[in-house]
């Protein structure tokens, strides 16, 4: 049997798998409006799939936890639907989570977070974890690895990829193509921005601040979701696969402070 997710082992089998030192997923997404075009549950799938691939090609001891698939999105609470927890929910429950497993052992745990607005919380409830056992707490936002693969390969221009845009359209095209309302993409919405901030995602942001998006946006995407393809999507999860691996392992090996990838 493939065993993917945590709660897919026993007790025993868990004994054993914590004794050869495992890295330990977390998916984080979110349930926000993406636009007339993509579900609610984009981010969370976006998370999720790239944990299993992982758990999947991982060559190092290594196992998921479920996705938590709400995460914080006050900005996006104008458009209908979304739902959205309080930093301190957020950070408490993931708090809880790196403590249960940590009172078992583990002592290496990678989140896999797929949307801005849970940075933070997420980032506190780590940094709690390794002020209190050591180890390694990590976060990765997925799109900070691919930044080179994203210039080489995007059809739209700076202000294209932010939300429910050129990327995570593609991506969505790629890992669950039924979730594409293709009749519904909305036009280009691209938001530059200025020299001190942007919403556009690979900015080089001055600063980081708290800006609802319906200012932002009328229907409720910021980018270019007309520029996608579902190739764009499979080389851009390939990409987070293939660079997301060898993260994963060298957290495994201890090696974080000496490799180059
Ligand atoms: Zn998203």
């Amino acid at each position: 049997m493939e065993k993917i997710y945590w709660g897919s082992y026993t007790t025993y089998e868990l004994e054993e798998l914590i004794e050869k030192d495992p890295v330990v997923l977390i998916p984080v997404g979110a349930y926000e409006q993406h636009g007339p075009h993509l579900a609610l549950n984009t981010d969370k799938v976006i998370a999720e799939k790239i944990c299993e691939e992982l758990v999947r090609r991982a060559e190092i001891p290594c196992a998921s936890l479920p996705a938590v698939w709400c995460g914080i999105s006050e900005h996006h609470m104008k458009f209908s639907g979304s739902l959205t927890l309080k930093h301190e929910t957020m950070s408490a429950f993931l708090f809880d989570i790196l403590d249960s497993l940590a009172r078992s052992g583990v002592r290496k745990v990678l989140a896999v977070n797929s949307h801005g607005g849970n940075m933070v919380a997420v980032n506190e409830a780590l940094t709690k974890a390794s002020y209190q056992y050591g180890g390694t707490f990590a976060l990765l936002t997925y799109w900070n690895l691919i930044g080179d693969e994203i210039r080489e390969n995007r059809r739209s221009e700076f202000g294209g990829i932010s939300h429910a845009c050129e990327m995570e359209t593609a991506l969505q095209m790629y890992l669950q193509p039924d979730n594409v309302r293709m009749d519904r993409l909305p036009p280009a919405n691209n938001v530059k921005g200025g020299s001190f901030w942007s919403p556009a995602m690979f900015a080089s942001n001055k600063i980081s601040m708290y800006i609802p998006y319906d200012q932002l946006s009328e229907l409720g995407h910021i980018g270019d979701p007309q520029k996608a393809t579902p190739e764009f999507g499979e080389t851009v999860f390939e990409a987070v696969i293939k660079k997301a691996l060898k993260l994963v392992e060298v957290i495994q090996k201890g090696e974080l402070l000496n490799e180059n990838y």
